[in-house]
């Protein structure tokens, strides 16, 4: 991965999606070079990260999409937030480290709301613990696979500035020009 020559100046939208890349305003696109910093750990939790996560979550809502880093509306520090969409509502994760990874999954293929219409397949680790802290400072263990663990690796990978082009096969990665389509099986995250 970090042999390869990154592709943050020379990957632009085709026409088609120059307009998919002005809408959702409060989130920075490839190229601005917060997405690429390792954020900072959260010292203490308090009634500013509160407010970052509502801020986020509505962000998150507002793009459909599955995740969001707070690099990614540019604040550089370790938080992330997801909705796996099986019914638990948003996570807040905080500082958070993946301790155990088991087995390889390859699908669905991944996207980015900061390279809206990118897609790719990326291999990640089917399994993960991973632990944390939620918006209050209470610590948060958990093992979770498929989906759900997907998003983490991709969000966790925000927070120390690498991004899913950066693993994808680069020959998966495609442009696809109907972002919003229904049929589009792509994570937006
Ligand atoms: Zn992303």
């Amino acid at each position: 991965m970090s042999d390869r020559p990154r592709l943050d100046d020379t990957l632009r939208p085709p026409r088609e999606l120059e307009a998919a890349w002005q809408a959702q305003p409060d989130i920075v696109k490839l190229g601005n070079s917060v997405l690429r910093k390792v954020a900072k750990p959260v010292r203490r939790c308090t009634k500013e990260t509160q407010q970052l996560v509502q801020r986020m979550t509505a962000i998150m809502r507002a793009a459909n999409g599955l995740g969001l880093a707070a690099p990614q509306i540019g604040v550089s520090e370790r938080v992330f937030i997801y909705d796996a969409g099986e019914g638990d509502g948003v996570q807040v994760l905080i500082n958070p480290v993946i301790q155990n990874r088991k087995g390889e999954q390859i699908d669905p293929p991944e996207g980015c709301l900061s390279i809206p219409g990118l897609e790719g397949v990326v291999p990640r680790a089917m399994e993960i613990r991973v632990k944390s802290f939620d918006e209050r400072g209470r610590p948060v263990s958990k093992r979770v696979s498929g989906l759900e663990a997907r998003i983490i690796q991709h969000e966790l990978d925000h927070l120390d500035g690498v991004l899913f082009i950066d693993r994808a096969d680069p020959e998966t990665l495609v442009w696809r020009l109907d972002d919003d389509a229904p049929d589009n099986e792509a994570l937006r995250e």
